[in-house]
């Protein structure tokens, strides 16, 4: 790492951001970004010599970390050979990370439609569901995250969606499972997903189900909460969709590619949905890229029917080429396993101590290198510590919590009232418990709010 310090060239690069770069989800004006100077695995660092250890692997894309040397060669190989070419084409990289994605997608999702993120691949999604089954209606819930394009920021729950909402027709949100703060009354597990599977059916039967196209789900919901589903969840809403002739969409654009310690969340249950749709760690976001896998039955739909969808850089040569890279680095150097074992043996462990020892800390959840510290005033009535907020920003006391992290070399990720702890995917263990001291020191911060 060549961490050096130079404020001039830091200052100038602030400038010219504050002058003409127009960032997302932000008050242009109230915003203050770091000047980043370089990166390399768990870390990144700044112009004035800081250091920051990424415990939020940016947007929870980078799983094999920064600048990993066999994907940034396999970019510039790339690059060297053919650039750009349109998705009509057969090339040698884009059938090949089509394959690799394939082999690892569960059951019959065979086919890869390749657009360039997460809410790209959600929206076709969507349309292939409508052209499947003819119906209009999707359903969503209303702790979920999908994307900020027009269907999927609809779709989306987190509160988010409200400036941007654009009454797209079709959309119907309902309560996923939730057992900490249950909308079901229930008092475990076990009865939390057989009442909301029965709030889901209940939604379906008022809706219509002639009239329902697809069920939209995170499998492991990230943002809005990473939150795990009980067992027998997907399963259900598998046999609920079978039974209605419902597409069921699995979003795996955060859970995907590792970061939950298994290729997809969705092997954790055994569940198969009907297009699963990946991005983010797909290749660490070193090359905009994401997707559909499309079942058997789907892509017969389009057997003999044009698609109606597509997008100029789809399956772009250089972001298949570090998506070839970015599975062959994992699946050589054994991250997905790392992964699953960090959460086993240093995070889950890690934070439930942190929770021993710090009463603002309500509930520990999460696996792989997929959690969350959801953090409370008061943990018998689980106030949590910022109220519900419809900016999903780092509201006080939360965001003096965030900039004590990053006083000590962390960088977090805070939403709402949680910090979620999402290293990259290879990160070591000292990383990891290097991360966990520092949280130690800053939940007394917040210890005092309770
Ligand atoms: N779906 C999920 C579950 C996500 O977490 C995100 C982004 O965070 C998206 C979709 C949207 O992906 P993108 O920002 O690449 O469009």
């Amino acid at each position: 790492m060549s961490i050096s310090v130079d404020s001039a060239a830091g200052q100038a690069v602030k400038a010219a951001d504050r002058a003409h770069v127009f960032h997302s989800w932000s008050a242009q004006a109230l915003i203050d970004p770091l000047a980043v100077a370089g990166a390399e695995g768990s870390y990144f660092w700044d112009y004035e010599g800081n250091r920051f250890l990424d415990f939020s692997s940016q947007l929870v894309n980078t799983n094999i970390g920064h600048q990993h040397p066999k994907v940034v060669a396999a970019i510039q190989e790339q690059a060297g050979k053919l650039c750009t070419f349109a998705p009509a084409f057969a090339l040698d990289v884009r059938s090949e990370a089509a394959r690799l994605i394939a082999e690892r997608t569960p059951g019959d999702l065979d086919k890869i439609f390749f657009t360039n993120g997460g809410a790209e691949a959600n929206e076709n999604a969507i349309r292939m569901a409508r052209l499947h089954t003819g119906r209009q209606k999707v359903l969503s819930t209303y702790r979920s995250y999908h994307g900020a394009t027009a269907n999927a920021i609809a779709l989306t729950g987190d509160p988010r969606r409200w400036a941007n909402e654009t009454g797209v027709s079709g959309v119907v949100h309902f309560w996923g499972p939730y057992a900490y703060r249950s909308n079901f009354h229930a008092e475990n597990e076990a009865q939390e997903c057989e009442r909301a599977l029965q709030h889901l059916e209940a939604t379906i039967a008022f809706e219509g189900p002639q009239t329902v196209a697809a069920i939209i789900l995170e499998t492991v919901v990230g943002t809005a909460g990473i939150l795990v589903p009980p067992a027998g969840y997907l399963a259900g809403v598998r046999e609920i969709c079978d039974r209605y002739g419902i597409v069921f969409i699995l979003d795996e654009v955060m859970a995907g590619f590792g970061r939950t310690g298994a290729w997809f969340a969705a092997d954790h249950w055994g569940v198969t949905p009907d297009l699963l749709t990946f991005a983010k760690g797909v290749n660490s976001g070193y090359v905009p890229l994401g997707g559909v896998a499309i079942s058997g039955a789907i892509a017969e739909t389009f057997a003999e029917r044009p698609f109606p969808g597509g997008l100029t850089y789809s399956g772009h040569p250089l972001a298949c080429a570090s998506a070839v890279a970015t599975i062959n680095a994992m699946a050589e150097e054994g991250i997905v396993e790392h992964a699953r074992q960090l959460g086993e043996t240093v995070i889950g462990p890690g934070l439930r101590e942190l929770a021993d020892r710090h009463p603002v800390i309500g509930e520990v959840r999460g696996l792989g290198v997929f959690w969350a510290l959801e953090l409370v005033r008061d943990r018998t009535t689980r106030e949590p510590l910022t109220p519900y907020n419809a900016a999903g920003a780092a509201a006080a006391p939360m965001a003096e919590l965030a900039a004590a992290c990053k006083q000590r070399g962390l960088w977090p990720f805070v939403n709402m009232n949680r910090l979620h702890v999402v290293p990259p995917c290879n990160s070591s263990e000292a990383e990891v418990k290097e991360g966990l001291a520092i949280l130690d020191e800053v939940l007394s911060i917040a210890d005092a709010h309770t």
